[in-house]
């Protein structure tokens, strides 16, 4: 008959959330979470009701980022109480395991995880769920795009060439997936000297930009390399919550995802 039973359901929705926003890359290192975490921040200085999933599960970086540390609190023992940091909800696979320690999980512990952290953490009504999800093509990003509904995927690279052929691995896959691209991100696309402000190509410049147009796909913007954005994701208080050019282009591409 017509009528779905529970395998044909297709993707689920996470009750209260109104979009999934899902942050991926080709490789590891081009500023995913960098970007994941002040895309949030922005978000939530412009009155946004935001949650940040890290689903990094080998590098998870936000608790470092946005300044958390504590294991969440489950009274139940069913559900999970997400952590606050500068305005957002957040939850991190990082603040399950011990700073330090490596994981080396299965394709089906992975999956367990993720729909551990979609299902039992308490998200609360919320305009936007980002998740910041590992480099590359694995089971994170298969289950996310499969089993949930996800809005849609950006795909932060750096210009550099080697980074823009995964990137364009990372587009296939959430083709594949039938997970709507909502554009690129160039992340690390110029350096200006603070001294003498002389202005450097680091890993080249438009890269993304070219393979944006190239692909038909919008270009969401440009962020520069800059030692602020190093820092303020070393100290976890992102650069997007304060002022400046840098947290203007966040801020920027941030409206540019909900509008
Ligand atoms: P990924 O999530 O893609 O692995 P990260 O966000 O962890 O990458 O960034 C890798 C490193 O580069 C971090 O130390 C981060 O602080 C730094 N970084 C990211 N973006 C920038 C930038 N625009 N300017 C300077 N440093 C950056």
């Amino acid at each position: 008959g017509r009528h779905p039973t529970p395998q044909q359901a297709g993707p689920q929705a996470v009750p209260g959330v109104a979009r999934i926003l899902a942050v991926g890359s080709g490789k590891g290192g081009v500023g995913k979470s960098t970007v994941s975490s002040n895309l949030a921040v922005a978000l939530a200085r412009q009155g946004r009701r935001v949650g940040l999933l890290d689903a990094d599960i080998y590098g998870p970086s936000q608790p470092r980022m946005m300044g958390v540390n504590q294991r969440p609190a489950s009274p139940d023992g069913k559900t999970i109480i997400p952590l606050r940091a500068h305005g957002v909800t957040m939850m991190s696979i990082g603040l399950m395991l011990k700073e330090g320690d490596a994981v080396v999980w299965r394709g089906p512990m992975l999956m367990g995880a993720l729909q551990q952290m979609l299902g039992q953490v308490t998200w609360g009504e919320l305009d936007v769920l980002i998740v910041d999800l590992p480099p590359g093509t694995g089971d994170v990003q298969l289950t996310l795009c499969q089993r949930y509904q996800v809005t849609g995927a950006v795909v932060v690279s750096t210009p550099q060439d080697v980074a823009l052929l995964d990137a364009r691995k990372a587009l296939k896959m959430f083709d594949m997936l039938k997970t709507p691209v909502l554009g690129l991100i160039e992340n690390m696309s110029s350096f200006c000297c603070p001294q003498c402000g002389h202005e450097s190509h680091i890993f080249g410049h438009g890269g993304v930009r070219a393979e944006a147009a190239a692909l038909d796909l919008p270009f969401l913007g440009e962020i520069p390399i800059s030692l602020d954005v190093r820092l303020a994701g070393d100290a976890g208080t992102p650069v997007a919550a304060g002022a400046g050019a840098v947290s203007d282009a966040y801020a920027r591409i941030a409206a540019r995802l909900v509008a």
